[in-house]
C-alpha cells in the first residue's frame, strides 16, 4: 500500500513543529506521498517542499481554508495547486485577517471565568502572529493546569456556547474552491464526521460542494472513528466524490494520530492520488 497523508499541520499555523520536522516525522511514519495543509496559510510550502526532497519523499502542496457556511465552520483542503497563484495567497491573506481581533475577545472572555492573560499566554505558542488560533489558546490553558488534554479544553471552553468561543465569519465556501481550482489544484471537504451535520445538512454541503467544482472528501482522517471511515467511504461513492487520507497531526503528544499510522482507505473508493502517477 502506498502511504499517503494529505493532512497535517506546522508551526506556520496551529502545528508545534516547523515544517521541516513534520516532514522529518512523515519520512519516520513511511509515508510516501506526504502534503503539508496549514489553515489559511501556504508559508511554510517552501520548506516542507524542500525537506520532503532531501528525504527523498514524494510532496504535493497544500492548504487547509477555513470556511464560513450555513453560519457553521467547514473546513477545506487544497491540495496540488500552484502556490504561486496570486489570488489564492491574496484570498488566504483577507481569511487569515481578523484572528488577531478575536484573539483579544477570546481573552476577554477567558479572564471573566479566571483564566488571566490568555492573548499573551496563547501567543508564546505562536509561530506565525497572522495565525493565532484557538489551538494556542487551548496550550496555554492545559499550561494554567484549568484542563489538562486538549479535548478537556474542547470540552469546557473555546467552543459554543462555552467561555472564549468568539464566532467569526471566514471564506465563503465558494471563493474557497474556486481559489484551490484557479490555482489548478483538487478541493476536499475536510473531516466531515466533525460538523455534527444533519443528513439533510450533509446532503446541502456535499451537493453545493460538488457543484461549486469541490471533488473530494475525506475518509479516513484523525478525526474519524472507525465507524466515520465507513460511513465516510458510502457517502464517497453515493456522491461520485474521490477519497482523501490524512493523520491531522499537530503536535507530538497533543494529536489522537501519527503521521502515516492511519489505516488504508476502505475498497472500492477512488482516492484523490488516483491519476498522479505515483
Ligand atoms: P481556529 O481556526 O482558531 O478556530 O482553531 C481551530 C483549530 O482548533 C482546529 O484546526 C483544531 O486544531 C483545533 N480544534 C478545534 N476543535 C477541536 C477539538 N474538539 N479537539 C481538538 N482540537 C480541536
Ligand atoms: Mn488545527
Ligand atoms: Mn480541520
Ligand atoms: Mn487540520
Amino acid at each position: 500500500m502506498l502511504n499517503v497523508d494529505l493532512h497535517c499541520h506546522s508551526n506556520v499555523s496551529d502545528g508545534a513543529l516547523a515544517p521541516a520536522e513534520v516532514a522529518a516525522r512523515a519520512k519516520a511514519g513511511s509515508v510516501d506521498v506526504w502534503a503539508l495543509t496549514d489553515h489559511d496559510e501556504i508559508g511554510g510550502i517552501a520548506e516542507a517542499r524542500e525537506a520532503a526532497a532531501a528525504l527523498g519523499m514524494r510532496y504535493v502542496t497544500g492548504v487547509e481554508i477555513s470556511v464560513t457556511w450555513a453560519g457553521r465552520t467547514i473546513h477545506v483542503v487544497g491540495l496540488r495547486f500552484d502556490e504561486n497563484n496570486r489570488d489564492l495567497a491574496e484570498g488566504l491573506k483577507r481569511t487569515r485577517c481578523g484572528r488577531e481581533q478575536r484573539a483579544h475577545e477570546m481573552a476577554a472572555q477567558l479572564a471573566a471565568v479566571g483564566i488571566p492573560d490568555a492573548f499573551e499566554g496563547a501567543l508564546k505558542h505562536v509561530g506565525n502572529p497572522d495565525l493565532i488560533s484557538r489551538t494556542h489558546f487551548a496550550r496555554y490553558i492545559i499550561e494554567t493546569g484549568a484542563c489538562k488534554d486538549v479535548q478537556e479544553v474542547f470540552a469546557n471552553y473555546l467552543i459554543e456556547g462555552k467561555p472564549g468561543y468568539v464566532p467569526h465569519r471566514w471564506a465563503t465556501l465558494r471563493d474557497a474552491v474556486s481559489w484551490i481550482r484557479g490555482a489548478g489544484g483538487i478541493a476536499v471537504v475536510a473531516h466531515p464526521g466533525r460538523y455534527d451535520l444533519s443528513d439533510l445538512e450533509l446532503d446541502a454541503l456535499l451537493s453545493e460542494f460538488k457543484q461549486l467544482g469541490g471533488a473530494g472528501v475525506e475518509v479516513v482522517t484523525g478525526s474519524h472513528t472507525v465507524d466515520e471511515y465507513a460511513r465516510f467511504a458510502r457517502i464517497a461513492q453515493q456522491y461520485g466524490l474521490l477519497a482523501s487520507r490524512g493523520s491531522d497531526f499537530h503536535a507530538p503528544g497533543e494529536s489522537q494520530t501519527e503521521l502515516g499510522a492511519l489505516p488504508a482507505l476502505p475498497p472500492n473508493l477512488t482516492p484523490v492520488w488516483h491519476d498522479w502517477a505515483v
